[in-house]
């Protein structure tokens, strides 16, 4: 007999405790073992009245919301409200009953507003801190780079002085467009890829700069700085190495080829040689070239050859097309023929190796899972918090040990799915950490 649902009547009467109808393996319950928010009620306590006013929705609850944002990529807030009202495994991660009325998503734009960014941060800190605990970090080798999150602003308004987004500026992303955005410079740990530090700066900002502070942050996690730094040809630099080598790191970065401003008609900077106790350099015909000053804000040394040598000299047409030949050289330049000759060892070639598939992989998985790709708020400080949201989620992920997970449920099927998983990510070059689908 054919029987059809009266719709209107569908009533629950009865409900069992909302955790148990959570599964046992899902991704929030995972979550829920390595949070520890004890921290947050007196870390934002002198943000609100202690005696006055309308009670506040709990500053934990906050959040938890915003860690449900980060863990799956939603940008929105009034999106995620509305998941949240219909999503069981939201309600019970942020402690709400199914009849129980929910914060209004306004609530949490205010919330970011009263709360900055420290509490973010020391949600941050925090997690890397549990992953040092549970010995997940190694801490010999770092990477650091950077990556681009596209700005919530049309490509007109950029730098305007009503923009609504006063931060952003254009900056070159990976589709090698200029568009108006954001930097995350990062550092990660290179065995189990937690992210061990952030900055957050305007696109056009060149990440040269930001390599030094971020492995210092880093530093202040392990118990001995690490061995090395591995980084991309942006961060190749005299100075750089100088810096690094004073704080007895090795820097993997490979520099830049030797460059003048003639193209490939004149001899480069590599034919010289450096006499770093006379500072002097000698020629290829041998002659010295002296230090006639430094720029100092242009961090330069100016060498010149004498007149008499170079104009009898018979290298003359490989040289120069001036009178005589001039060196314009970094003040580092020693450092960077250190680098240079490092480049050229098996060692360094081994290390470097490892950098793309390490940080590179920390970022495709942020942008591909967790909604870095464009900035969610508008404001370098609201961007700032998105950045340290994905960065926590991503270490707490680490901590989930969703690797473990995934083997244990796929001896089952003799591995079966991961295989799959590993060959569609490698043929896409996605990040094969997180998969929402299998975990
Ligand atoms: S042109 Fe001057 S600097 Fe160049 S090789 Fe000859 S002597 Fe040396």
């Amino acid at each position: 007999m054919q029987t059809k649902r009266d719709r209107q009547r569908i009533e629950m009467t009865l409900l069992p405790p909302l955790e148990s109808l959570i599964p046992e393996d899902h991704y929030l319950r995972r979550l829920e073992k390595v949070l520890d928010l004890s921290f947050i009620h007196e870390s934002v306590r002198d943000r609100y009245c202690q005696d006055n006013g309308r009670p506040s929705i709990d500053p934990e609850v906050v959040i938890r919301l915003f860690l449900i944002q980060a863990m799956d990529g939603i940008a929105h807030v009034r999106e995620l409200m509305r998941q949240v009202q219909v999503n069981l495994a939201y309600r019970w991660f942020i402690g709400y009953r199914l009849d129980e009325k929910l914060p209004d998503h306004s609530t949490l734009s205010k919330a970011l507003d009263r709360f900055g960014d420290e509490v973010f941060n020391e949600l941050f800190e925090r997690s890397i801190a549990k992953c040092r605990e549970s010995g997940l970090i190694e801490g010999r080798v770092l990477h650091v780079d950077a990556t681009t999150i596209r700005a919530d602003l049309h490509r007109d308004r950029v730098g305007q002085p009503d923009s609504p987004d006063p931060d952003a500026r254009y900056g070159h992303f990976p589709d090698g467009r200029t568009k108006p955005g954001y930097k995350q410079h990062t550092v990660a740990d290179d065995g189990s890829r937690v992210v061990m530090g952030i900055t957050v700066t305007p696109a056009d900002r060149h990440e040269h700069n930001e390599a030094a502070p971020l492995v210092d942050k880093a530093s202040k996690h392990l118990e001995s700085p690490p061995e090395a730094v591995c980084a991309d040809a942006a961060y190749a630099s005299g100075r750089n190495y100088h810096d690094f080598k004073e704080r007895g790191i090795r820097l993997v970065s490979p520099p830049p080829k030797a460059r003048n401003g003639t193209g490939d008609r004149h001899y480069t900077i590599e034919a010289f040689v450096y006499d770093e106790r006379r500072n002097v350099f000698i020629c290829p015909h041998g002659k010295i070239l002296k230090h006639v000053r430094t720029e100092r804000q242009r961090g330069r040394r100016i060498y010149r050859g004498l007149r008499t040598d170079c104009r009898d000299c018979p290298l003359k047409p490989m040289c120069t097309g001036g009178v005589q030949r001039y060196l314009k050289v970094s003040v580092h330049h020693s450092a960077l023929i250190k680098l240079r000759a490092d480049s050229r060892t098996a060692d360094f070639q081994r290390l470097y190796a490892k950098r793309a598939p390490s940080i590179e992989g920390v970022f495709a998985e942020a942008k591909q899972w967790h909604g870095l790709g464009r900035a969610w708020r508008r404001g370098l400080a609201k961007t700032r918090v998105q950045c340290l949201l994905v960065s926590a989620v991503l270490n707490l992920k680490r901590l989930m040990g969703v690797f473990c997970l995934l083997w244990s449920r796929n001896v089952a099927c003799g591995g079966l799915l991961s295989r799959i998983w590993r060959a569609v990510a490698s043929s896409i070059r996605l990040d094969v950490s997180y998969r929402p689908c299998l975990a």
